[in-house]
């Protein structure tokens, strides 16, 4: 029998060793109860994670949406995808400039546009265009989160991400990031390509988090779905075996995700994750490291 209802979230699988992540755990706990809740009155998955993620994204607690850190020439350029599982539909947007929530941007492209991934000055002037709520000052406006003040932690990484089942059984996944620190502009992660770094079928919904070239190389999160598919394997198995892939090439990371009956997953061969899930049965979990 499924699980009614099921969400994850996670806040980057690059934490410090050491630092107190309590005021990143509060807000996880805070927010998975209250996606909970909204599943649980029958919301849809897709507005779930999105919801989710752009309460992420405007915290300023990760290092996505407000609490971003800059390129190596000093830009903010962010990086969103969210795809929804029973209809396959996606949307991404890539190196964005000046636009305060990226996942509304990766939502817009996926319902107002024919495409899947716009990315650059073209994708700014498109959520403008459209009334996307802009970054007038971003001198003002992004106050990079804690880890970006730890220079010696390198290399940095940390995202946001959610994936839930709903109780009509539609799955979704939702990514958002500033990528890795110290990036090359015009660098793309594995945070906006489908089927690297967010993911969503009707098999599962996975949304991950390191060092996104090896993701790419792994194309982790489309993975976990075929081991599922094509092989049998269990959500568990097929997570572990993709982030294995992906370790043997020389990266490091997690993923969050949730099978159609409602199993969630919270894998990472980092240091630590930031995650947080709960689910119809009514438990509550959240951690940082181990
Ligand atoms: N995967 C992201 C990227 O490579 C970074 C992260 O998850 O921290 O852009």
């Amino acid at each position: 029998v499924a699980i009614d209802w099921a969400i994850a979230l996670h806040g980057g699988a690059g934490p410090i060793p050491g630092r107190d992540y309590a005021p990143e755990e509060a807000h996880l706990t805070a927010l998975v109860t209250e996606a909970g809740r909204h599943l649980a009155a029958g919301a849809s998955a897709l507005e779930t994670v999105h919801a989710a993620v752009a309460v992420m994204e405007a915290s300023g607690l990760y290092l996505a949406g407000r609490g971003a850190q800059a390129n190596t020439a000093g830009a903010y350029e962010l990086d969103a995808a969210i795809m929804d599982g029973a209809s396959r539909r996606a949307g991404a947007v890539g190196a964005l400039q000046g636009i305060v929530s990226p996942v509304a941007a990766a939502r817009l492209v996926m319902e107002r546009t024919p495409n899947v991934l716009i990315v650059g000055a073209a994708a700014q002037r498109l959520m403008l265009a459209a009334g996307l709520e802009p970054v007038t000052d971003p001198a003002t406006y992004y106050r990079p989160s804690a880890e970006t003040t730890v220079q010696a932690y390198a290399p940095m990484i940390g995202t946001v991400g959610a994936v839930a089942r709903d109780r009509d059984g539609r799955l979704a996944a939702a990514t958002s990031t500033a990528g890795i620190g110290a990036k090359t502009p015009g660098r793309l992660g594995d945070t906006p390509l489908i089927g690297a770094g967010t993911w969503a079928d009707d098999t599962a919904a996975v949304s991950c988090t390191g060092l996104g070239e090896y993701f790419i190389r792994a194309n982790v999160a489309a993975d976990v779905s075929a081991r599922m598919r094509y092989g049998g394997a269990s959500l568990e198995a097929a997570a572990a075996a993709a982030l294995a892939t992906m370790k043997s090439l020389g990266g490091e990371g997690g993923l969050i995700a949730v099978s159609a009956d409602g199993t969630i997953t919270l894998p990472f061969n980092s240091g630590g994750m930031k995650r947080a899930m709960t689910d119809a049965t009514g438990r509550v979990f959240t951690a940082t490291f181990a």
